[in-house]
């Protein structure tokens, strides 16, 4: 009887859902699974994050922020955001290195291949987690292959997050597919010439990309290999959570939901989960003295005037390609703030191109930050006329969430196609014209000052081109605080999700055997 009223009761007072997050040991993955979180928490789901001590260090002081009920702007107290911390694998990296953006060139090619490694040994204290814990649903990164199955052995959804735009996604599925680089269109062309147009098959618009801005599977086969096993498993998922927004891409949802038959969900974007994250920032582990220091800087300059630059968290520019990109900043004539990440380009001597430390001496015209930036305080500033980027997602949809326009700068991964996106699809960008995929631990090709200069002068510029981007960015952004608003349509995928993992839970089943028991 005592067992008969608990199912009673719990049928009418059902308990939180229970999520869990199992992020990639990268910033680019790792944020927006704490903003997901936030979220879900602010709708009323218990949350676990399960991550390594270091990353765990490294997400604390969102967690914490999105435990303070306060920020969720509801009166009645959210469940937790916990963090579930476990080993970091051993796979013979350094200790402390959990995380990509510790990688630096110095460690050598083979250390992103140890990550890929310490993803698999995860698979035991996951399923430790899911034995004792049996939570509704997983959100997995899609690096995480293994997550598909072993989360189906324990009867539960698992969906799917990368943290990539939609139309990228569509993308790399059509390059997955059917590799359009081994099949020439023209008998006469050179399948491996880098300068030939390469078309993306069977999207809303024509893509098409230089041979050399795609990725090469003969010529890595390992990542191409990881790709297509990622992708089986996505395709075995209940379904994928996306940070974007149906208004930014809605032909690319539709073709990811009708064409390839991919059930998602649009929930973003997710950092502005927190309604004061314009004002108050991200919290994260950037030191006081930067970010005070960085806003007094930008509080003396004209609105609209200053350009941001900064290329994300696993990206190392060669001093080559620092000289050009400093003496292209002097050129430009715009005031700057510039994130030079920690671990490249810290000896100045080694690039810095005649004047420049001068220039920088004086104070007024450029802001360097060496290590971590403010981003998304830098983004909302009213100084800011520009953002020159390497594309990477958070990135982008953080500048399109402020009405900020980009001068593109794609170097790797989804980059290239994200940079289609935002110049070609949506118009709120200039192309720096960057020609070679290549990872972080590569060279890149040397793109010249003045190329950097005239890219600038296009997007902030007051031409007829820099009107278009700077009032299409404005739109978007209106349009991505109302996605995210009550009746927004974010919002609505977001409790569509939720209602469907609730309904999930079969009468008799549960999710709830500890209070049973009891
Ligand atoms: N970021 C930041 N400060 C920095 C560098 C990066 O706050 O100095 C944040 C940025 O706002 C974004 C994330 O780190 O949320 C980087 O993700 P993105 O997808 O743009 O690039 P990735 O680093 O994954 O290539």
């Amino acid at each position: 009887h005592a067992s008969m009223a608990t199912r009673d009761e719990q049928r009418q007072h059902p308990l939180p859902l229970h999520i869990l997050f199992l992020p990639f040991f990268a910033p680019g993955h790792l944020i927006p699974v704490v903003d997901m979180a936030a979220i879900f928490s602010a709708r009323g789901a218990r949350c676990t994050i399960l991550t390594t001590p270091v990353n765990a260090d490294i997400i604390r002081p969102a967690v914490d922020r999105a435990n303070d009920s306060d920020c969720h702007g509801t009166d009645s107290p959210s469940p937790a955001v916990d963090i579930f911390v476990v080993p970091f694998p051993d796979v013979g990296l350094p200790p402390g290195m959990e995380n990509l953006m510790f990688l630096t060139p110095a460690h050598g090619a083979e250390c992103p291949l140890k990550f890929i490694q310490a993803v698999q040994l995860l698979r035991e204290p996951f399923d430790r987690f899911m034995a004792a814990n049996r939570p509704d649903a997983v959100v997995s990164d899609s690096f995480f292959s293994w997550s598909a199955d072993a989360a189906a052995e324990h009867g539960v959804p698992r969906l799917v997050f990368l943290g990539s735009s939609v139309f990228a996604r569509c993308c790399s599925e059509t390059m997955l597919r059917t590799n359009p680089l081994e099949t020439t269109t023209n008998p006469d062309d050179d399948p491996d010439d880098d300068a030939r147009l390469v078309s993306l098959p069977g999207l809303p618009h024509r893509v098409q990309l230089r041979r050399s801005q795609m990725m090469d599977p003969r010529k890595r086969p390992a990542m191409w290999a990881f790709h297509k096993d990622n992708d089986a498993a996505d395709q075995r998922s209940f379904g994928e959570v996306l940070n974007s927004f149906h208004e930014l891409e809605p032909d690319y949802v539709e073709h990811f939901r009708t064409t390839l038959g991919r059930r998602a969900w649009l929930v973003g974007p997710v950092a502005l989960a927190s309604k004061d994250m314009a004002k108050r920032g991200r919290p994260d582990n950037t030191e006081a003295h930067v970010t005070e220091g960085c806003l007094r800087w930008m509080d003396r300059k004209p609105a609209g005037s200053v350009v941001y630059v900064s290329f994300g968290t696993f990206t190392s520019f060669s001093p080559a390609e620092l000289r050009e990109l400093a003496r292209g900043l002097d050129l430009s004539g715009k005031d700057f703030v510039w994130v030079i990440s920690s671990g490249t380009g810290t000896d100045g001597s080694e690039w810095m191109p005649e004047g420049f430390a001068e220039l920088m001496a004086r104070g007024d015209r450029g802001f360097i930050i060496r290590g971590w930036a403010p981003q998304t305080l830098i983004l909302n500033h009213h100084a800011l006329g520009g953002f020159m980027t390497h594309c990477g997602w958070n990135s982008a949809l953080e500048a399109v969430s402020a009405g900020v326009p980009m001068v593109t700068w794609p170097r790797y991964a989804d980059q290239f196609y994200n940079e289609k996106l935002i110049v070609e699809v949506l118009k709120v960008g200039v192309s720096i014209g960057a020609k070679d995929f290549a990872s972080p631990l590569e060279g890149h090709e040397v793109i010249g000052g003045e190329v950097i200069a005239g890219s600038i002068g296009r997007l902030m510029g007051s031409g007829e081109e820099g009107d278009a981007v700077r009032k299409k960015a404005k739109d978007l952004s209106v349009k991505a605080r109302s996605a995210m608003e009550k009746g927004g349509s974010s919002y609505g995928d977001f409790g569509r999700l939720m209602d469907e993992l609730m309904a999930r839970r079969s009468p008799g089943e549960d999710t709830t055997p500890l209070i049973l028991q009891k």
